[in-house]
């Protein structure tokens, strides 16, 4: 279940970010994800979703990005993407590859509605 501790860090970021703003509520949280994170998307969202409840991000919509993983051949220096949570060498096909990107886990954004002034 580390998705719902994931979910429960992301909600306090994005508490602790509503706080120091003052807003009246957050309306949607971007977050990127990359493909070898190891996250489950849509449990992360349900787990964000229940959390979130009864807090300042209690009707957020979580928005996440998928990021694929990237990186270069270690072997022949070809460039590699990712499928899924594979990447390989399309050329030698070792999964000696260098990662540089796909392991993102972080908040993007987060959209809020300001508290009414005066
Ligand atoms: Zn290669």
């Amino acid at each position: 279940m580390h998705e719902s501790s994931m979910a429960m860090s992301i909600l306090g970021i994005v508490t602790d970010e509503a706080q120091k703003a003052h807003v009246a509520a957050v309306v949607q949280v971007c977050l990127c994800v990359g493909d070898l994170a190891g996250v489950e998307a849509t449990t992360l969202a349900a787990c964000f979703e229940m959390l979130s409840e009864g807090t300042v991000a209690d009707k957020a919509k979580l928005v996440i990005k998928r990021i694929a993983a990237t990186g270069t051949c270690m072997v022949c220096g070809t460039a590699a993407v990712g499928r899924g949570r594979m990447l390989r060498c399309p050329v030698c096909e070792t999964g000696s590859v260098k990662l540089a990107t796909g392991r993102e886990l972080y908040v993007e954004s987060i959209e809020v509605e300001q508290s009414q002034q005066g």
